[in-house]
């Protein structure tokens, strides 16, 4: 199973979750106030973060790909 990271707005807490592929997009319970946190998009950060364009750096294998089922989408090149 991947691990997918959250973010709780109520305690500013960030998180990682291990969930199956079909619940990717749901939110999960913030470990420490159970409310609701929605999942960060942190291959996007790491994008925005590179500004020499070197975006093979970020993942490695361009597997992991939090956008798409592997390497096809726009964002993993
Ligand atoms: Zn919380």
């Amino acid at each position: 199973m991947p691990i997918y990271e959250y973010h709780c707005p109520c305690c500013d807490l960030d998180f990682e979750r291990l969930r199956p592929l079909s619940a990717a997009d749901q939110s999960a319970a913030c470990p420490k106030c159970q409310s609701e946190s929605r999942r960060r998009v942190s291959q996007f950060a790491s994008f925005s973060r590179g500004s020499s364009g070197e975006l093979s750096a970020v993942g490695g294998g361009g597997s992991n790909c939090g956008g798409c089922s592997g390497s096809s989408c726009s964002t993993c090149h």
